[in-house]
């Protein structure tokens, strides 16, 4: 037998169409951004997308054809410079190599400048220059399942969590599938079904309802033909035509229909359990008057405050300072907080060196999330703000703040860095010279992912409702595309 040749690329992007930052060819360089033979080696071991690909692909002997690997932090939309930059090596490569089939790690939640739908685009331009060999490509919980994807891919595969802790998994599948074709067992095919749902993010949270049985529900279903269903909760901050919650199922072609009823099935049962997506925050005076009680009374492990509305991986400005703004006001001490984007803080802080006092306006900038406060606080650590995950999430993957500095004042450590990035991993603190387990209040920029590596460290958490691009009050947004009605938005459905 031949050596089966695959192509491999990653072009991930999670737009939020409400930010005014635009993503550009920069922002992919600021995340994480790997051309041709570098791809490999850095994504080997990893729990990735492409990791997942590179496992399956040494099991069977393939040759792996890398093309490039671009991910960056949500935000605005990408720019047609920056979706080219990425697509042309991948589309010139299939066609200079002629490979038997091509494996993707895409999102599912792109928009470009140019096509509102990035990610069909890029499977419609991949199909252009592939032909009919199979397509098969990973997406994200939190892709917006558009017709385009599905009418050129062979194979769509989502994550079944969220956090997403199995992402690494997630590639392995699609590859596995693919191993199967090869083999001529089987013939993939895509379907989709939606349901009039747009949950906020910490609706999706897997290991609560509604998601947890749907999910369940789906895996229950699948079996040799019926070979993989995905639970989409699509993503609430991307005002486009097909946003919002579906279900993919990919099987045999002889089980198309029964597949298709399926995904109905699962779509239906998610709307009828709609309420189930309904949640309550913790405001930004309760979680003070909490945190402040918290430090008093000695407990063994810390609380947790989640800015979940000012989450850089749903596409926020990462520069809010509502909360951090009522803790100092609070004097509430030993505070730990990751991270602020505030570049010009960074250079302040860098030129006045370690162990040095400054005075600075952070934060606050962007978006409205809060006015820049005066903070005056000593300069604790300097560094490249890069580091590797440890913690269940993307593990292995090197994720960086750009140059970071960590800022002391009153007792309020606060990470403050150059480049968006969530803060999921304990490493996070750790990179910097903190020890998040040994503060009495973390505060994190994060919606869901943290609980991954957080929730051992810590006793309690409250989802702090402060303003942000990521706020689950959809009420706040002026919509001018997305299909309605749509709950939770048009409540009476
Ligand atoms: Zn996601």
């Amino acid at each position: 037998m031949t050596t089966k040749t695959v192509v491999v690329g990653r072009i991930k992007h999670e737009t939020n169409t409400f930010s005014s930052l635009t993503t550009d060819y920069e922002a992919f360089a600021n995340t994480s951004l790997f051309c041709g033979d570098y791809i490999i080696p850095e994504f080997r071991g990893t729990n990735t997308d492409i990791g997942g690909f590179i496992r399956v692909a040494d099991d069977n002997g393939w040759d792996i054809i890398p093309t490039v690997a671009a991910n960056a932090t949500p935000g605005g939309v990408v720019t047609t410079e920056a979706l080219n930059a990425f697509l042309t090596p991948l589309v010139t490569e299939i066609e200079r190599s002629n490979p038997d089939a091509v494996l993707l790690g895409l999102h599912g939640a792109m928009v470009s400048e140019n096509k509102r739908d990035g990610d069909g685009e890029i499977l419609k331009r991949v199909r252009e220059a592939a032909g009919d060999i199979p397509i098969l490509a990973t997406l994200d919980l939190h892709a917006n399942v558009t017709e385009r994807m599905v009418a050129n891919a062979d194979g769509l595969f989502g994550y079944d969590t969220y956090p997403h802790v199995d992402i690494g998994e997630t590639g392995e599948e699609a590859a596995r599938v693919l191993a199967s074709t090869f083999a001529g067992e089987i013939n993939p095919q895509v379907v989709v079904e939606r349901a009039p749902l747009l949950p906020p993010l910490p609706s999706l949270r897997t290991e609560c309802e509604p998601m947890c049985s749907l999910l369940a529900d789906a895996a229950d279903a699948e079996d040799d033909h019926i070979l993989d269903l995905s639970v989409f909760g699509g993503f609430a901050y991307a005002d486009v035509p097909e946003a919002g919650f579906s279900v993919v199922g990919v099987s045999d072609t002889e089980r198309v229909e029964e597949t298709r009823e399926m995904c109905e099935q699962l779509a239906t049962s998610a709307y009828e359990r709609r309420h189930e997506f309904d949640r309550s925050y913790t405001s930004v005076e309760e979680a003070v008057a909490e945190a402040s009680t918290w430090v008093d009374e000695n407990h063994d492990q810390p609380m947790l405050l989640a800015d979940i509305a000012d989450n850089p991986g749903g596409g926020s400005a990462q520069d809010g300072t509502v909360l951090l703004k009522a803790l100092l006001n609070a004097e509430v001490d030993d505070v730990a907080v990751a991270t602020l984007i505030d570049p010009r803080v960074v250079e302040a802080a860098v030129q006045a060196g370690v162990g040095e006092r400054v005075t600075v306006e952070l934060g606050g900038h962007i978006e409205d999330n809060g006015n820049p406060i005066e903070v005056a606080a000593t300069v604790q650590h300097i560094s490249d703000g890069t580091y590797r995950n440890r913690g269940p999430m993307s593990t292995g993957l090197e994720v960086t703040f750009g140059q970071t500095v960590v800022l002391e004042c009153d007792g309020v450590k606060i990470i403050v860095g150059s480049h968006r990035q969530q803060p999921y991993d304990p490493e996070a603190f750790r990179a910097h010279g903190l020890k998040p387990e040994r503060a009495n209040v973390i505060v994190l920029k994060s919606t869901v992912h943290y609980r991954a590596g957080f929730e051992p460290l810590v006793e309690t958490i409250r989802e702090v409702a402060a303003p942000g691009l990521c706020s689950p009050d959809l009420s706040r947004f002026e919509y001018e595309h997305i299909p309605r009605p749509l709950y939770p938005l048009d409540e009476n459905m």
